[in-house]
């Protein structure tokens, strides 16, 4: 494809280079070339980016009619689907993700738009009976600037997830993807101002996290900082955060199980569990890279699984089949490989994958690992890239136990038949999201998040709105 169309920050209204005008190089992971140059912010272009979008918020956003607002991020949403093509080839190339994918993503970017486009006028406060009398009711107010910190694994759709309720809830929004892959949010920026958003509204930086990152957080005109990462990086930011009480919520590692049960459609199971982790090339939070399987069917279940594993199509994520792509980066890879190293030296058995299939491109085949002991670093950390380890159970209690053992909780399925059991499970499963029978984690109406280490708050659905405004109570004394 050709080179993409905005590589610059987004700040006020206007397309420009950072303070310094240094840029960066990305490359496509598809092909390991140099691809295209962005722009990468300075401290400078955090401060000017940070005063735009509360000057955008108080001479106008913040006291838009509703009505309005929402037909500007309807606008959004017909310009996401007018340029899908264009975003999910960005995407593409930059992240390495399947054609397919990319174009799944930038339609569920633009269905989140005119989710919370509709609930503009949807979300709103209470009147109380207080015991005293008068008159007593509720507002939810925005906040104010918003800092939007977003990973590389899904930077399209993430990026409107925060974007779009923050927005409808009448806050500004400072937005800053990963240095990794930064173009398809560039372009939301530029699309946002075509769709008649006034400057300001949404600013857009490139740049390196740990470079930018800390001003971000820290600067006091932003009063709540949405984070999508890492858990260590998430960590980081609620401390900085702390000191002035600012709000935060975070989305971060996971570890999730997926639980088969030999009631369960053992086909079903193993045909769609490959794609529950592999997916993205398991760089995806939710990825089900635990499989706990009840030992009845362990055997059955393992042939089956590896099997439809090895059918993925692998290889260049421009074709149409493509199903697993190569991984982000060379460094991403490593880190991966240094867990499969691991598992070796252990003696655990790699039932297939574990190598690089391709000479050019950073792939590495999906990798299905057994025999792990629950100490295990593959078994106990977040991999991050296409491994998956299956142990079996014997025991409900026993295979909870060590579902929970983990300090994430982020998702998760559970395949049976016996409703009674499924919900059961469920109910016991640490997790702020879990599928039964399926492995579907994200809808657009419903709240998204993890418990313990995989996050504070929650994104998508209503919950989101809740999360990018502030609760008043008025008292009227009559
Ligand atoms: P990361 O934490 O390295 O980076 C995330 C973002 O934070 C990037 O934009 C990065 O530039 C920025 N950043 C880095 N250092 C910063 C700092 N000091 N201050 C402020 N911002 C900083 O994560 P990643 O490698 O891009 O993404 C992978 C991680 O994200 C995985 O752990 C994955 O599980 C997690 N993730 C979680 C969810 C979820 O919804 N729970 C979704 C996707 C990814």
């Amino acid at each position: 494809m050709s080179k993409p169309c905005n590589t610059q920050l987004v700040i006020d209204g206007v397309c420009r280079d950072g303070a310094s005008g240094r840029r960066m190089t990305l490359v496509d992971p598809a092909r390991e070339e140099a691809w295209c140059e962005v722009a990468v912010a300075e401290l400078a272009d955090v401060e000017a980016a940070v005063a735009g979008a509360q000057r955008a918020f108080e001479t106008g956003w913040r006291d838009l009619a509703p009505g309005k607002r929402a037909e500007v991020l309807y606008a959004v949403a017909r310009l996401i689907r007018e340029h899908l093509e264009e975003l999910a080839q960005l995407e593409m190339r930059n992240v390495g993700k399947p054609i397919s994918d990319a174009r799944d993503e930038v339609a569920l970017g633009a269905r989140v738009f005119e989710y919370y486009a509709g609930a503009v006028t949807k979300f709103f406060g209470q009147t109380i009976p207080v015991a005293r009398g008068g008159f007593d009711f509720t507002l939810r107010q925005p906040m104010g600037v918003v800092a939007a910190i977003v990973p590389w694994n899904f930077p399209f759709p993430i990026a409107c997830w925060k974007v779009a309720p923050a927005l409808a809830a009448g806050n500004c929004v400072v937005l800053k993807p990963a240095s990794l892959t930064p173009l398809t949010a560039l372009r939301l920026g530029v699309l946002a101002l075509e769709a008649g958003m006034t400057a300001g509204v949404l600013q857009v930086l490139s740049g390196a996290g740990g470079q930018i990152g800390d001003a971000l957080v820290q600067h006091p005109l932003v009063r709540k900082i949405s984070f999508t990462g890492s858990t260590s990086v998430g960590s980081r930011i609620m401390q900085l955060a702390s000191r002035d009480i600012k709000r935060v919520s975070l989305e971060l590692g996971g570890k999730s199980p997926n639980i088969i049960f030999a009631d369960a459609d053992l086909e079903q199971a193993a045909r769609t569990s490959p794609m529950s982790v592999f997916a993205n090339c398991g760089q995806d939070c939710c990825a089900r890279s635990r499989v706990f399987v009840e030992r009845k069917v362990y055997d059955r279940f393992v042939e089956l699984f590896v099997a439809a594993t090895r059918q993925l199509a692998v290889g260049d994520p421009s074709k149409e089949e493509t199903q697993v792509g190569p991984m982000v980066s060379a460094q991403q890879r490593e880190s991966v490989e240094r867990f499969l190293d691991s598992a070796r030296q252990a003696k655990r058995t790699l039932a297939c994958g574990g190598d690089r299939p391709h000479t050019k491109g950073y792939y590495l085949s999906p990798t299905v690992v057994l025999g792990c002991e629950t100490t295990d670093w593959i078994w106990r950390e977040e991999v991050f890239g296409p491994v998956v380890c299956v142990r079996p159970f014997d025991d409900e209690e026993q295979m909870l136990r060590e579902v929970n053992e983990s300090p994430y909780g982020l998702s998760g399925s559970l395949w049976t038949n016996d409703l009674r059991r499924a919900l059961r499970v469920a109910r016991r499963v640490e997790s702020g999201v879990l599928s039964i029978n399926s492995h579907t984690s994200v809808h657009v109406e419903a709240p998204f998040g993890g418990f313990k280490q995989s996050g504070l708050g929650r994104d998508l659905g209503m919950a989101a709105m809740e999360g990018y405004t502030e609760l008043k109570n008025v008292y009227v004394a009559l």
